[in-house]
């Protein structure tokens, strides 16, 4: 999976870097200072990542766990965000981070225990129950089995009630998720099976993730679904009708945690790429314009139109209404 592996000295020893290198058996190890030092150095073309990957084993600095911005999960709870890596293996040809780093190698930090210390910190700090989301940069669970550190999460999760956690996917890799709890929250990435052919490039198909999804709920485990990007095509609502009932027969709408609902968006920057790395992509035949926050996504009217029209077909299956939000809807992200 990787041409070669970086370690940075100061984690080589830590155990989370030895289970890592011990699962992935590379002999092609080399032990740097920092992966700044190489990581971004000079601009790696997005797409080598199909067969000129590297991985980097390094240790987070700064600031470990940030608030969110606002509309990025349920109104009503503060809501945090950590970085554990940085790229996926994934293509999804509108993804963000194809425009957002200059390189596509995998980053895994390995040092979870003081992500984890910071997260006791804010939890012991706050009177009220809050979020942490995880997945920011990265697809949660499609490398747990290597990264192996989901433990650390559920033990965190185990001690500390108020505190929910968000785990975001794409993908089903979901070995590492052994007991449900009340504050856990398996999240998944959904899009009507076109779109996920057309767009979600080397993700799971729709139906193995409706089944993966089904597993979870018959165990007992939260479930939210993030309807999101959703990309407009000539039988958009149609198309949507029946995903969602297909939905509904792995896992009753009304008992899904929150739905998130929101339409396909760019910084010029991620744009740029996009246009470079997949020209025949659909999308490019989509009526996006460029706003004054510099955002490249559909008008405000048609914006309102998708997304509500997708709320009212998710209403209709009797979920509770506050379940149901407009993600990032008013910000210039
Ligand atoms: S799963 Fe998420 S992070 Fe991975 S390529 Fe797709 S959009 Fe990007």
């Amino acid at each position: 999976m990787f041409k070669k592996i970086f370690v940075e000295k100061s984690i080589s020893q830590h155990p989370q870097t030895k289970k890592i290198l011990n699962k992935l058996n590379n002999k092609n190890v080399q032990i740097i200072d920092s992966y700044q030092d190489y990581f971004e150095k000079v601009k790696k073309p997005y797409l080598q990542k199909r067969n000129n990957l590297n991985l980097f084993l390094a240790k987070k600095k700064g600031k470990l766990v940030k608030e969110t911005p606002n509309a990025y999960g349920l109104s009503g709870e503060k809501h945090f965000y950590f970085i554990h890596a940085y790229n996926c293996i994934y293509e999804c040809d509108y993804c963000y981070l194809q425009g957002y780093f200059n390189s596509p190698d995998i980053i895994m930090f390995v040092n979870h225990d003081d992500i984890i210390k910071e997260m006791q910190k804010i939890t012991d700090k706050s009177e009220d129950g809050l979020w942490f989301h995880a997945g920011e940069f990265s697809d949660s669970l499609a490398l747990s089995h290597i990264s192996q550190e989901m433990d650390q999460y559920l033990e965190f999760l185990r001690n500390n009630k108020k505190a929910k956690l968000e785990i975001r996917t794409k993908s089903v890799n979901t070995k590492a998720l052994t007991t449900p709890l009340d504050n856990l929250y398996i999240s998944f990435s959904l899009s009507p099976e076109w779109a996920i052919k057309e767009h979600d490039l080397k993700t799971p198909p729709l139906t193995t993730r409706l089944k993966a999804i089904n597993k979870l709920y018959e165990k007992g485990f939260k479930i939210g679904i993030h309807l999101d990007p959703i990309i407009y095509e000539e039988n958009f609502k149609d198309n949507y009708a029946n995903f969602l009932k297909e939905l509904n027969q792995h896992i009753p709408i009304n008992r899904i945690e929150y739905i998130s609902i929101g339409v396909v968006r760019f910084t010029s920057d991620v744009w740029r790429e996009v246009k470079n790395n997949y020209p025949q992509s659909s999308i490019h035949q989509q009526e996006l314009i460029k706003g004054e926050n510099g955002l490249i996504r559909y008008n405000k009217p048609m914006r309102n139109w998708i997304m509500n029209t997708v709320k009212e077909e998710v209403l209709n299956y009797k979920i509770e209404p506050k379940k149901v939000y407009l993600c990032m809807e008013d910000l210039s992200l």
